[in-house]
C-alpha cells in the first residue's frame, strides 16, 4: 500500500488531499478544526526550512554566477540580459498585483503583521538590512539581513576564487541537502493540506477556496503579458526574427517544463532545442542555458512578487512606493536564489514578505494557503522561466555571432 501511495505523483496526491479535505470539511463543519494540529505540523516544517534554505541556496546562487565571469564579455552580457528580463517580470507582477489587489478582503485567522513599513523611517529600514551580527540575523530569521549577508558571502567566495572552492563545494552540497529536506517536507504536504483545507472549509464553507482565484488570475495574466511583451520584443523587434518559428522551435522544451515543473530537469531538452531548432551554437548554448536555469526565472519573479503583494493586502498592510522598491529588489534576488525544482520559490517567500514586517510564521500560513494550488501555477511559471532562458540565449548568440539563422528559419522543426 505504501508503495502504491508513493507511486502516485506528489502533486496528484496533494490535489486529492485538497478535494478530500473540502469534502470532509463540508460534512464535519467546525469539528474539522480538531485536526488543525496536522496542518500545524506541516506549517512548522515549512518554517523550519526557510532560514537555512534561503541562506544556503542564495549563497550558491551567487557562486553559480561566477562561472560566466571566466567567459568574459559573453558572461557579462548574459547576466545583464537575464537581470534585465527579470526586472521587467518583477515590474509586471507588482504592477498587476497593485492594480487588481488579489489579496483584498482575505483573512488569515486574524493574524496581523508588525507593519514595519509605517512605523519605521525608510533610512532605518534600509540600515536594518545590514546585520550587526549575521549569526543573530540567522537566529532571529531576519530575512533581509540574511539575504544581504548571503549576497556578500557569495560575492566574497567568488572574489577569493580557487581558494574558496571548498566553501563553494560545501554550499553546493548544502543546497542539495536542503532540497532533499524540502522534498521530505513536501511528502507531508498531502496530510497538511487535507487538514488545513478541512478546517478552512469546515469553518468558512467551500466558497473560501474561491479566494485563491484573484491571485491565480493576476499571476496568469502576468505570465501572458511577460511573454507577449518581453520575450516577443526580444525575438521579433530586437532580433527581427519570425516569432512563430521561435515558439514552434521551443515547444518541446516548454512541454517538458510544463510536465516536470523544473527548469533544471528540462535543461537537456532546452539545450537540444536551442541548438537544433533555434540555431544557437554550442559555446553559447552550453554556457548561457545552464546559468539561465539557475538564476533566470521570469515566471518565478512574477509569482513571488504577486504573492508578496497578495500577502500584504491580505494582512491589511498598506504598501507605499518605498515598499515597492524594496520588494522589487528582494523579489529579484529571491528569483535568482530559487532552485530550479518544483515549488522551490514558495519556500523563499519569507525572504520577500519580510519587507512588510511579515514574519516567517505568518508567511508559513500564506504558504499553507497557496500550497494546494501551487502545482499548476508552478507548471506555468516553469514554462515562462524556460522561455526566458531560450529568448535570452538567442539574443546573446546573435550578439556573439554564434547564431545560425538558417537553422532558425528552417522550414521544419521537429
Ligand atoms: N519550479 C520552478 C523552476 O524550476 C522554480 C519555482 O518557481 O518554484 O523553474
Amino acid at each position: 500500500m505504501l508503495k502504491k501511495w508513493f507511486e502516485i505523483t506528489l502533486w496528484k496526491r496533494i490535489m486529492g488531499a485538497l478535494v478530500l479535505g473540502a469534502i470532509v470539511g463540508t460534512l464535519w463543519g467546525e469539528g474539522a478544526t480538531s485536526i488543525d494540529w496536522i496542518g500545524a505540523i506541516f506549517l512548522r516544517l515549512i518554517r523550519m526550512i526557510v532560514v537555512p534554505l534561503v541562506f544556503i541556496t542564495l549563497v550558491s546562487g551567487v557562486i553559480a554566477m561566477g562561472d560566466p565571469k571566466k567567459l568574459g564579455s559573453l558572461g557579462i552580457k548574459t547576466i545583464v540580459a537575464y537581470l534585465g528580463t527579470t526586472v521587467f517580470a518583477v515590474t509586471i507582477g507588482l504592477t498587476l498585483a497593485a492594480t487588481f489587489e488579489p489579496g483584498m478582503g482575505m483573512s488569515f485567522g486574524g493574524i496581523t503583521a508588525k507593519d514595519v513599513s509605517h512605523s519605521v523611517a525608510l533610512e532605518d529600514r534600509l540600515l536594518a538590512i545590514i546585520p550587526l551580527n549575521p549569526m543573530l540575523a540567522l537566529v532571529e530569521a531576519n530575512m533581509l539581513a540574511i539575504i544581504f549577508f548571503a549576497l556578500l558571502f557569495g560575492a566574497g567566495a567568488l572574489i577569493v576564487g580557487k581558494k574558496a572552492k571548498p566553501i563553494a563545494d560545501i554550499f553546493e552540497a548544502g543546497t542539495e541537502v536542503m532540497l532533499k529536506i524540502t522534498h521530505m517536507v513536501m511528502e507531508v504536504a498531502p496530510f497538511g493540506v487535507f487538514a488545513l483545507i478541512a478546517g478552512v472549509v469546515g469553518t468558512g464553507g467551500v466558497s473560501k477556496l474561491v479566494d485563491v482565484l484573484p491571485l491565480v488570475g493576476t499571476f496568469v495574466l502576468g505570465c501572458i503579458l511577460h511573454v507577449v511583451i518581453v520575450h516577443t520584443t526580444i525575438i521579433k523587434f530586437i532580433l527581427k526574427l519570425p516569432l512563430g518559428r521561435f515558439f514552434q522551435g521551443i515547444t518541446g522544451a516548454q512541454l517538458v517544463a510544463f510536465s516536470t515543473s523544473s527548469s533544471s530537469g528540462t535543461l537537456p531538452v532546452t539545450m537540444t532545442v536551442a541548438e537544433e531548432n533555434l540555431g544557437i551554437k554550442k559555446p553559447v548554448a552550453a554556457s548561457v542555458l545552464p546559468l539561465g536555469a539557475t538564476i533566470n526565472m521570469d515566471g518565478t519573479a512574477i509569482y513571488v512578487g504577486v504573492l508578496a503583494v497578495f500577502s500584504a493586502q491580505a494582512m491589511g498592510i498598506s504598501i507605499d512606493f518605498a515598499d515597492y522598491l524594496l520588494l522589487a529588489l528582494a523579489t529579484t534576488i529571491a528569483s535568482i536564489g530559487t532552485a530550479a525544482v518544483p515549488s522551490a520559490s514558495l519556500f523563499l517567500l519569507a525572504g520577500v514578505t519580510s519587507v512588510f514586517g511579515i514574519d516567517a510564521a505568518q508567511t508559513a500560513i500564506i504558504v499553507g494557503f497557496v500550497f494546494p494550488f501551487d502545482r499548476p501555477l508552478d507548471m506555468l511559471r516553469t514554462v515562462v522561466n524556460v522561455t526566458g532562458d531560450l529568448s535570452v540565449s538567442t539574443l546573446v548568440a546573435k550578439w556573439e555571432g554564434e547564431f545560425d539563422e538558417e537553422t532558425f528559419r528552417a522550414k521544419s522543426v521537429d
